[in-house]
């Protein structure tokens, strides 16, 4: 065969392999926060969607060649948000009987690229990845803790604290990963832009229920551990973490934070050491406190109002003005038919807002699906997109008693 014919065959196989792609990206843009993925994976994809291709073998032979020789953007194999990507386990160490944590590291040949997208992904500052289990073409979405003091996060390396769900699959799946195993990722996911919606505005509550302590963690390495961008430290908010958990064994760093035990190297885990870290960075500008049904101690509405009113070391200044109700950061009215992946597809859009001072004060509920409809009501299901909804729950009590004085902030739902 003429080489002129080899190139032809080769276009047009990339062509098929073109479309199939588009394909992928279409059958995977529905999808729910955590989603079956039928076909989505690269094995099963090329599978059943390659076999109408009857070639006889030395054609594809020479195909596969020309495939291979078609220049580098053919064979982009780096984190994407609509195939999965392969990366390493690197370790996995149990944090308590219940959660562990799983530290993963790219592939060197997609290094590079993997690291200039991780960069994107933490300066925008929440952000979440899918994992896949292949066997049962399932996927969920986890948090990327943020990374160690001297990482900047380009390092290809993602730590994720994992709850090991009794019947979950995935949870349970990831829990059996072992060093050198190879797990399939597909994101990253921009989640709400926080830095746009605070604007002016100096306040952050977080209630974080179990691993929804990740993206508390997130947003303290976004908006406290790194440099604003006109590089004065004054304008950095005060972060109020409610944290809660079923039991005592999930408190990390409780002991060392309440002075109980001292925070030093020897404590195993660096996700252990992460938090004491964090705080004695950040002294009063981060508070953390723990609360744990196992000692009947929960989140009351009285600790969340008094979240609220508390004053942070970074106070607001008081010429907050109302939001406009067509503000695209700041509007409580647009926020309830948003998903917070909206915000990061939308992050040119301006604030509509009189700008003198522009912004609100910003409350997280993070967690179970269970946790944020008691803290802030269900998300809902609107054709195919789950939105925030209205407020409701204890926030929602809280909203009504204190008539007007929750207008200064904005509740995201997780
Ligand atoms: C943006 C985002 C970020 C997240 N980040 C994290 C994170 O960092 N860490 C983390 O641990 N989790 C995180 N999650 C949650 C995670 O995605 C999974 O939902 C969680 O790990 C459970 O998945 P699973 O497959 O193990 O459990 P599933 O198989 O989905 O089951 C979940 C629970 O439901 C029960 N169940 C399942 N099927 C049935 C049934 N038919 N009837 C009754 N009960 C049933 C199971 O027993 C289990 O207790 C995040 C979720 C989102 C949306």
């Amino acid at each position: 065969m003429c080489c002129g014919g080899a190139n032809a065959i080769a276009n047009s196989l990339v062509k098929y392999l073109m479309q199939e792609r588009a394909f992928s990206a279409s059958t995977t843009a529905q999808r729910s926060n955590n989603s079956t993925t039928p076909g989505s994976g690269p094995k099963s994809k090329t599978k059943s969607r390659r076999s109408p291709l009857v070639l006889p073998l030395g054609a594809a032979t020479v195909l596969a060649a020309s495939w291979y020789a078609l220049g580098p953007e053919n064979k982009d194999e780096s984190l994407n948000d609509t195939r999965f990507t392969a990366f390493d386990v690197v370790s996995n160490e149990p944090v308590s009987p219940t959660a562990f944590v799983l530290t993963i590291r790219s592939r060197d040949s997609e290094l590079a690229k993997n690291s200039a997208k991780l960069k994107a992904a933490w300066e925008h500052g929440l952000w979440s990845v899918e994992f896949k289990q292949p066997q049962l073409q399932i996927a969920r979405h986890y948090t990327p803790l943020p990374p160690l003091e001297g990482e900047d996060g380009t390092e290809g390396q993602l730590r994720f604290l994992v709850r090991k769900m009794q019947g979950g699959e995935m949870s349970n799946y990831l829990s059996r990963m072992q060093i050198g195993s190879q797990v399939w990722l597909r994101g990253p996911h921009h989640g709400f832009d926080i830095p746009k919606r605070l604007g002016d505005a100096r306040e952050i509550v977080f209630l974080a229920g179990g691993t929804g302590i990740a993206p508390a963690l997130q947003m303290v390495h976004k908006l406290l551990d790194t440099k604003s961008a006109d590089g004065s430290a004054n304008v950095k908010p005060s972060i109020r973490i409610l944290w809660a958990n079923r039991r005592s064994f999930d408190c990390v760093a409780r002991d060392e934070l309440q002075g109980r035990r001292k925070a030093d190297d020897e404590m195993q885990s660096v996700f252990l050491r992460q938090i004491p870290n964090m705080k004695r960075k950040h002294g009063n500008q981060l508070s953390i406190d723990y609360f744990v049904d196992d000692e009947k101690k929960i989140i009351s509405i009285k600790d969340v109002d008094a979240a609220l009113r508390s004053t942070g070391a970074a106070k607001t200044p008081s010429t907050l003005l109302p939001a406009d109700k067509s503000c695209r950061w700041h509007s409580a009215e647009l926020l309830a038919v948003s998903m917070d992946e909206d915000d990061g597809q939308t992050s040119d859009a301006a604030c509509s807002c009189a700008q003198a001072s522009a912004g609100r004060k910003i409350v997280c509920v993070s967690g179970p699906d269970g946790f944020i409809e008691a803290f802030a009501g269900p998300k809902r299901w609107v054709g195919g997109r789950e939105l925030q909804g209205p407020v409701q729950g204890v926030l929602g009590t809280i909203k009504r008693q204190n008539k007007g004085t929750m207008d200064d902030w904005l509740i995201l739902k997780m």
